[in-house]
């Protein structure tokens, strides 16, 4: 894959369609911290949304971060994943270097997905089930508290984007501040704590969720809602997005729906 301008040249086929002739522009997608944070088929998000991107005749550069490296500041589309509580404690010193630069880059409006370990590092504090404090970014005003009992199987959210579907597994139960939104309502699932039926949250173009999945590829309204604002940042042009058509993604997800909804 020579022109794959990845850092993560170990992962096979980021993207699964050719380069269209002419280009509308290119969107730089930042994947932080590929190795400490992706579980559950999280690495999908990056990869459906480099597809998406080329499928909507932009052109896709993916740049993983990880801790260490200079921060790319310069990104228009920020992605991170799930991970252990370990792994969250690998990328903490990084992403508190890097912290001004994140919340300058979220006031600015840029977007971002940030999925369950990286959701809780977005908030103000991850306490640990063993005690230990986390401190977070304090973008999304959440806190989290970890638990002995962990919060798995499939869910359903009402969001703005419709009905949205995914897979939670995490020991964490997070609190939404006064003020905040969350990403979306839960129809079936547990969501931030199990129960107020909040799932994620969102500020400006920051959503964080618990949901694995991969998110994007069953839900690509979600992914052209981010895909539509990084591509107004790449090239200060309204989003031009080509018409797409997601059969197997959408069979996939009213298929669930139907199977934890009923009828
Ligand atoms: N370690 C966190 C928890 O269990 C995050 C888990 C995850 O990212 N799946 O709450």
């Amino acid at each position: 894959m020579s022109d794959n301008p990845s850092s993560l040249g170990e992962t096979p086929a980021l993207f699964d369609v050719p380069p269209a002739a002419t280009s509308k522009g290119t969107i730089r997608v930042v994947h932080l911290y590929p190795r400490e944070m992706s579980i559950y088929g999280d690495l999908g998000n990056v990869k459906c949304l480099a597809t998406r991107i080329r499928r909507h005749g932009y052109e896709p550069e993916v740049i993983g971060h990880s801790p260490g490296d200079p921060f790319p500041v310069d990104g228009h589309l920020f992605v991170g994943g799930g991970g252990q509580d370990s792994g969250q404690a690998r990328v903490e010193e990084d992403l508190e270097r890097n912290a001004s630069a994140l919340r300058d880059l979220a006031a600015a409006g840029s977007p971002m997905l940030m999925i369950c370990g990286m959701y809780q590092l977005f908030g103000n504090a991850f306490v640990t089930v063993d005690g230990r404090t986390l401190p977070g970014l304090g973008i999304l005003d959440v806190t989290t508290q970890g638990n002995a009992t962990r919060m798995i199987g499939p869910v359903v959210l009402d969001t703005v984007v419709g009905k949205v579907v995914g897979y939670e597994n995490h020991s964490g139960a997070t609190t939404l501040g006064s003020g905040q939104a969350p990403f979306g309502t839960v129809v079936h699932g547990h969501g931030n704590n199990g129960s107020d039926k909040t799932e994620g949250a969102r500020t400006g173009n920051v959503i964080g969720s618990y949901l694995h999945g991969p998110l994007l590829p069953a839900n690509p309204a979600l992914a052209d809602l981010l895909i539509g604002l990084a591509a107004v940042r790449a090239t200060g042009r309204p989003f031009e997005p080509e018409p797409l058509l997601d059969p197997v993604a959408d069979e996939a997800r009213n298929r669930q729906v139907r199977r934890l909804l009923g009828g």
